[in-house]
């Protein structure tokens, strides 16, 4: 183990919280315990991954991995005995949690209601799973919750004590969030008795985290709450300012449960404060923002919106403790890097197989990092599930198939089988999302032929199809696949950009325009859509228009890295250099794996005579993307400049050494591209 850092750490997950609905409330002194922290520590934006679903996320914080790593890929699996499906279980994460590694390394860890910790592991200190606060039945007997979902077994009786049924909450517990709760009758108002069971899952949940922070030792203490996400589902569109289709009376009576929801959460946290002590490192995430302003969606009956519809690429991060730099902002932290920040923080080496980093920047010192090539391949004790238990739901149901089809075992029936069927749809379709943004195309592709061949009516199996094909040059299949999607709905705009970007890469950058300008009219708020039209005129060099069309997009989303972006290109052109700089930092601290963006900055830095700065942003790009030879080329020159002509020489011929593989690759892809 290396040099621990943190006494202790203790990780509060928020699921949804959001700095844009946090920071006016900071302003107006209604979240002190939050003010405090951040005062004394380190806070910045969190930036999700896709696609933004809860349980895939908070199994990549809690892995620093990916879903195609963890295998985690949604909320519900087939249950291993291929009789209908479950929730996501800890049985069926392929990768070592924190808790997991910590646990290996001999530190104790006590871990309440996360997602996908159910049944709970056998880790050195407590799990309880998120199982536990799900009260059933009636106030007076609630049901026991479900075998195990607690470890150590002993302690089930003095936590399951701690439930809270909802119905145990009346009318002054939701005063805070509805005040005029006394004029209505609760059991009749569904959002009134769902925010009930959110609140009494929340008070569950906490009195089991705060019991154990009193009773049991430990170095790792981790908690999810889901409560801010629950109420921001249920009660966003009565957020203020009001929205146009929102009723007054409604708006009135529901217009503070979201800030409601917030303040309650800034109580539990000063209690988690004062038992954690002075001496604990402290960190808060969310995995995901959630939509507050004039972007939120309109729902209507015949066009609901998903839950995913409603989340933002942001989510928040805060870091406070001894070693921790103080009221400071932190920029391109993502969810995969919090679980090598905490075993860094307690002295213990990152798996170099995990895909996320240590977040370097939050400590007064570099800290050093220790790696070990992956914790998944270190035997040992590491408070698993044994092997036998661990099966993976999804390959499990090929094995079941064969045993029914040889008469081994009985047919669930048809209804069941549609429900797994559909379950492992899902998954997979989530699972190309994910290798679309960790860049393997062509993976993705393969298994969305499967799914679009399979189900040729579902316009998102056709539509993510389309974006593949195009991101792999398969143009004509992506124009017939977006031409066979017969009543696109609310799609028709993403079809429209898609279009526009094949017409793009075909060189009718006329033909694109027009499209947008189609998409534009019937749906002008798409961030997305004034950026492609930003990009097109840039590439038609008409730079005033694409700075007007980039700050649109801007207008509509001040968080959208690729105007930025944008910006920041259409300032380079116009020799606005710092301007450039300063559009660049943006957009790669709203997202960091963005290699272009780090070379551009680099660009704009070396223009301003910042050789040292442009070449760390340059390096940056090549450690994201290898084979850029033109990247190479200006490190070459910067360090030129700078006097080293070792590091030049080799940047030299690293670029030469590029050139020649893409020449060598030349004749090859145009002879396929003949045949
Ligand atoms: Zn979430």
């Amino acid at each position: 183990m290396g040099a621990r850092l943190a006494e202790k750490v203790l990780l509060i997950g928020w699921d949804a919280a959001d700095w844009q609905i946090i920071e006016p409330m900071l302003s107006a002194g209604l979240l002190p315990s939050l003010d405090g922290l951040i005062r004394n520590g380190v806070m910045g934006n969190l930036a999700t991954l896709k696609p933004v679903i809860s349980p895939i996320l908070w199994t990549s914080i809690a892995t620093g991995k990916r879903a195609d790593k963890h295998g985690i890929l949604g909320f519900l699996e087939p249950r291993p005995d291929g009789c209908g499906v479950q929730p996501v279980s800890s049985t069926s994460r392929k990768s070592k949690a924190v808790w997991n590694i910590l646990t290996q390394n001999g530190l104790r860890s006590n871990v309440v209601g996360w997602y996908a910790s159910h049944p709970a592991e056998p880790i050195a200190g407590v799990c309880v799973s998120e199982h536990f606060a799900r009260v059933q039945g009636r106030c007076e007997h609630p049901e026991p919750p479900p075998p195990g979902w607690i470890h150590p077994p002993q302690l089930a009786a003095e936590l399951a004590e701690l439930r809270l049924h909802p119905e145990e909450l009346g009318a002054a517990h939701l005063a805070p969030f509805v005040p005029t709760i006394g004029d209505l009758q609760p059991h009749e108002t569904p959002p009134v008795t769902g925010l009930r069971t959110v609140l009494a899952r929340c008070a569950s949940t906490h009195a089991a985290f705060t019991w154990l922070l009193e009773h049991q030792p430990w170095d790792f203490a981790a908690v999810y709450y889901e409560a801010i996400d629950h109420v921001c589902h249920a009660f966003m569109k009565y957020h203020p300012p009001k929205m146009p289709h929102i009723s007054q009376e409604l708006f009135d009576r529901y217009k503070g449960c979201v800030s409601g929801i917030y303040r309650f959460h800034d109580m539990m946290l000063e209690r988690l404060l004062q038992l954690a002590g002075k001496d604990a490192t402290v960190m808060i995430v969310s995995d995901h923002g959630f939509l507050n302003d004039h972007l939120r969606p309109v729902e209507t009956s015949d066009r609901p919106v998903g839950p995913e519809g409603w989340h933002r690429h942001h989510g928040i991060f805060v870091l406070s403790g001894p070693g921790i730099r103080r009221d400071e902002r932190i920029y391109g932290a993502t969810i995969l890097d919090i679980a090598p920040t905490i075993l860094t923080l307690l002295g213990v080496a990152v798996g170099s197989d995990m895909d996320g980093k240590v977040l370097a920047q939050c400590f007064d010192q570099p800290p050093q990092v220790q790696h070990v090539e992956s914790w998944d391949r270190v035997p040992g004790e590491a408070g698993m599930h044994p092997p036998d238990v661990r099966v993976d739901p999804f390959e499990q149901q090929a094995a079941i198939r064969q045993l029914i089809d040889l008469g081994y075992m009985q047919d669930p029936g048809t209804d069941t089988q549609k429900m797994v069927r559909h379950v492992i749809n899902e998954a997979r379709y989530n699972l190309a999302s994910v290798h679309i943004e960790a860049g393997r195309v062509a993976q993705a592709a393969n298994i969305l032929e499967d799914l679009h061949g399979n189900d040729p009516a579902d316009v998102r199996f056709a539509l993510l199809l389309a974006q593949c094909c195009v991101l792999l040059d398969r143009r004509d299949q992506a124009r017939r696949l977006i031409h066979s999607i017969a009543n696109p709905g609310a799609n028709a705009p993403q079809m429209q950009l898609l279009l526009a970007t094949i017409d793009l890469a075909e060189g009718n950058s006329a033909e694109a325009l027009r499209r947008l300008m189609l998409a534009e009219q019937a749906e002008p708020r798409l961030p997305n859509l004034h950026i492609q039209i930003g990009s097109v005129y840039a590439r038609q060099r008409r730079w005033d228009d694409a700075q007007r069309a980039f700050r649109k997009a801007i207008e509509i989303d001040a968080d959208a890295a690729m105007a930025h972006y944008g910006l920041g290109i259409v300032a380079l052109h116009q020799r606005r250099d710092e301007q450039a700089a300063e559009h660049l930092l943006r957009a790669v601290g709203l997202m960091h794996y963005f290699p272009r963006a780090h070379f551009m900055l680099g660009v704009a830095l070396s223009r301003l005579g910042w050789y040292d700065r442009a070449a760390r942003a340059i390096l940056v790009a090549v450690s994201m993307r290898p084979n850029m030879p033109i990247a190479h080329r200006y490190l070459a020159a910067l360090y030129a400049k700078l006097g080293d002509a070792d590091l030049a020489l080799h940047h030299r011929r690293k670029a030469q050494h590029l050139l020649d593989l893409a020449r060598e690759k030349q004749p090859l892809q145009t002879r396929s591209g003949v045949a």
